[in-house]
């Protein structure tokens, strides 16, 4: 028998986030699926949202396995190209492909196709990272309506505090007074604009987070906005052990027994991709109950309190998120966001189905 880690994906709970996404909004889909579909395999997450409008993602060898795999729709390169050589796969493959820079351009004007590049020209509405401040974009759209290589425009934006209580206001005024002079698509929402605010749906929306059933929000819960989790990583119990009052468990001695109890010895740790910086008390599930971690976690190993669930054993199974056990709690309790975790998940990790 193999260690026992698994991580289960569930593809209905990707088709049920897919449905909440479509029910929230009439704007096309789409759906990203960079960093291997935030870590539940990039073909795997591809086929269960495969009811999609298109897929976004960021490695250009990824775009072409979808499209060797049979996929139609329009794939958006999230970063655009990162070498002129890029460009003649990008229209082989029919890519749809940001341009946040001069350098891209310049890639672009090196480039002899014709009409084959539907470009996604992306603004920097404030979160500072890619794309052309405001005050370029007029000339860059005159640029690129020009170009010869160019076929499609789309206006894009990504927003910096959509999950947070500033919200998009400003960015999205901004933005919106940039593309009014243009007849072209808008793209502008993740998760967390897509659902909450309608105002900022555009032609495009961009939902990632949400399909895999996190919350994108601190202060409402994925299954509040009617979310399943598409993760579920499981473990059992190796070994148990019976501590003493004051007895330690683990690495620099972070857990003290007060008195006597039990612990199970579950088979997952950093190596794995469970955060190390989860702290005692971090919420698990052991045989569908809810308990704690107890110590420091470790490269293979945590431990959990049994003190109240007598009837574990070893082989007991654990929930460490998923199912009954919001990755979004683990994370919190971990600081840091569901997003991290699910990315985090090493290949060592077996996946199924
Ligand atoms: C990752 C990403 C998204 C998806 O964001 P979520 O918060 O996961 O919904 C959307 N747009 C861009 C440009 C991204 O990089």
């Amino acid at each position: 028998m193999p260690r026992p880690i698994q991580a289960y994906i569930n593809q209905s709970a990707l088709e049920n986030n897919l449905g909440v996404a479509r029910r929230t909004t009439s704007a096309r889909i789409m759906s990203v699926i960079k960093a291997d579909g935030y870590g539940h395999g990039l073909l795997r997450a591809a086929e269960a949202l495969s009811a999609t409008d298109g897929y976004a993602l960021l490695d250009i060898a990824d775009a072409v396995k979808l499209r060797e795999a049979g996929y139609r729709q329009p794939i958006l390169m999230l970063e655009g190209i990162f070498g002129a050589d890029e460009l003649p796969t990008i229209a082989e493959y029919g890519l749809a492909c940001v341009i946040h820079s001069a350098q891209q351009i310049a890639m672009l004007d090196a480039y002899p196709g014709r009409g084959t590049l539907d470009i996604w020209l992306k603004v920097n509405t404030g979160m500072g990272r890619l794309g052309f401040v405001p005050q370029q974009v007029a000339q860059v759209m005159e640029q690129l309506r020009r170009h010869r290589a160019v076929r499609d425009i789309t206006l894009m934006t990504h927003f910096a505090n959509a999950d947070e209580a500033r919200g998009i206001a400003a960015p999205l005024a901004l933005f919106n007074d940039i593309a009014s002079p243009y007849r072209v698509p808008r793209s502008l929402a993740n998760s967390a604009t897509l659902l909450r605010y309608p105002e900022a749906h555009g032609d495009w929306v961009r939902p990632g987070i949400m399909l895999y059933g996190a919350s994108p929000f601190a202060d409402v819960s994925a299954q509040e906005l009617g979310l399943k989790p598409a993760m579920t990583l499981s473990s059992r119990i190796i070994a148990i052990q019976e501590l003493r009052a004051g007895d330690e468990v683990g690495y620099a001695a972070i857990f003290r027994a007060e008195h006597s109890m039990r612990i199970g010895v579950v088979a997952c740790g950093y190596a794995d991709g469970y955060p190390r910086s989860a702290p005692n008390g971090t919420p698990i599930l052991v045989d569908g109950r809810r308990t704690r971690t107890v110590g420091r976690i470790s490269m293979d190993m945590l431990c959990v309190d049994l003190s109240d669930l007598p009837q574990a054993e070893i082989g007991s199974p654990v929930v460490l998120w998923g199912e009954d056990m919001p990755i979004d709690e683990v994370a919190r309790a971990a600081g840091t966001v569901g997003y991290e975790l699910m990315c985090a998940l090493t290949s060592r990790v077996p996946i199924t189905d």
